[in-house]
């Protein structure tokens, strides 16, 4: 039986179109995420990082970024989604070191840790979401967006499902 590009191919190896493919739309990477920092003070509380140290701990909220479509769990503005959210993360084969900031259901994780394609993937279920959705991996039915709520009180949101993981 020919083997799928993900299992011949590393992703440095892969074709841009076939790095996109990969996506599998969960939504869980525009959600609200926080790192536990013994050190930080009321001021630096809320600014963003792009570095993770050893000690500390990443939580999730369900905080989505208004520009989510919370059923689609699509981005409503993805070509101009960099100028509108500069924080919006875009993990590309240039910045594949950073995969260890996406949930560990996420396909580029999951196939930087060699553990292949979940069962649920849409890539598997000729490009359809719903047996993800059905398996509770995508954000859909979970979330709020953070144009609804004070991201003071962020802890009020902290959630451990974006953390799940399933075969
Ligand atoms: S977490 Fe990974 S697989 Fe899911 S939408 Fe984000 S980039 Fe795609
Ligand atoms: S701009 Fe779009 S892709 Fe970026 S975090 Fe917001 S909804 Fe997600």
């Amino acid at each position: 039986m020919t083997q799928a590009f993900w299992q011949t191919k590393t992703l440095e190896q892969m074709t841009r179109s076939e790095w996109e493919s990969l996506c599998d739309g969960c939504a869980k990477c525009c959600l609200h995420k926080f790192i536990d920092d013994e050190n930080t003070t009321d001021e630096t509380e809320l600014m963003p990082t792009d570095h993770i140290g050893e000690d500390e701990q990443m939580n999730y909220s369900n905080i989505a970024c208004y520009l989510l479509n919370d059923k689609t769990c699509q981005c409503t503005q993805y070509a101009k989604r960099t100028k509108l959210v500069p924080d919006c993360v875009q993990l590309t084969q240039d910045n594949l070191d950073d995969v260890f900031f996406m949930p560990p259901s996420c396909t580029y994780r999951r196939l930087k840790e060699g553990r292949g394609l979940p069962s649920w993937h849409p890539l598997l279920h000729k490009g359809k979401k719903s047996a993800m959705h059905k398996a509770g991996m995508s954000v859909r039915g979970k979330i709020v967006k953070d144009n609804e709520v004070d991201i003071d009180f962020f802890e009020d949101y902290i959630v451990t499902w974006p953390l799940n993981d399933i075969d």
